[in-house]
């Protein structure tokens, strides 16, 4: 197969690891992304990760019941290093290379962020997980995924999502809703999609880092799309 980006991030939410379950980090589940993700790079893409942590802890949430939000924040975080870890497991277990770098030190259970360590591990063809977000409370996964895709020089950030791509209202609840196959940055931005959070946005914008978005739970939709399928929503800098 012929792919038409040579490095990508991929960012996962939290959610997109706790399968039916509702909460947590579902085995099966990381077995089955991390079996999708191996085979994408054994074909020569270099992948790097930025995983949520809404599957166990938001910061946001935790300040809505009264915690101190820089707080709560570090706690989403680490609930991010977590998820890592599990991730970084089943790719061990697929027989693939993987390395988790924290934007957090936490030197006993993974390697600290270091972005030009970062860019030699991808080039040897391991897989990077970028764990702890962006290491700053106040901000999203969706921020740091943006941050690295553009630190680590990637061709393209790819959001996997629950839904297959980006809609002009909730597909969930509007039948009529229709998706776009592309968008520009600026319509994103005025029509306050919800695509990744507006810091996120006007970051891949201001670099312009191309976002596809897509839903992680169809058959090879990662694939698909790196080798050019329309699959999901393309987000482009216009003229
Ligand atoms: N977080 C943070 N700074 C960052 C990234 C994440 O403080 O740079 C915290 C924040 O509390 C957030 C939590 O980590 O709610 C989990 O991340 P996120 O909500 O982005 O995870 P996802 O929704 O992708 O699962």
């Amino acid at each position: 197969m012929t792919y038409q980006y040579k490095r990508v991030l991929l960012k996962l939410s939290g959610e997109a690891l706790m399968g039916e379950g509702g909460y947590g980090i579902d085995p099966h589940v990381t077995e089955r992304l991390a079996k999708q993700i191996t085979s994408i790079a054994q074909d020569g893409v270099e992948v790097g990760i930025v995983v949520g942590g809404g599957n166990i802890f938001r910061g946001l949430a935790g300040s809505a019941k009264g915690m101190d939000r820089a707080q709560a924040d570090y706690m989403g975080m680490l609930a991010t290093i977590m998820n890592a870890l599990a991730l970084q497991d089943a790719f061990e277990k697929q027989q693939v290379s993987c390395r988790v770098m924290s934007a957090i030190q936490m030197n006993e259970v993974c390697e600290p962020y270091i972005r030009r360590r970062a860019m030699n591990h991808l080039a040897k063809g391991d897989i990077v997980i970028f764990a702890a977000g962006s290491g700053n409370p106040y901000f999203t996964t969706d921020t740091a995924a943006a941050l690295r895709a553009c630190e680590i020089g990637a061709d393209c950030l790819l959001k996997a999502t629950k839904v297959d791509g980006i809609y002009d209202r909730d597909p969930i609840n509007n039948d009529d809703a229709v998706r776009f196959e592309s968008i520009s940055y600026h319509e994103v931005l005025v029509r306050g999609l919800q695509v990744m959070d507006a810091t996120a946005t006007a970051l891949c914008q201001d670099n312009k880092m191309p976002i596809i978005v897509l839903n992680i739970e169809g058959t090879d939709t990662i694939k698909r799309a790196l080798s050019g399928e329309p699959v999901g929503t393309v987000v482009y800098q216009e003229d």
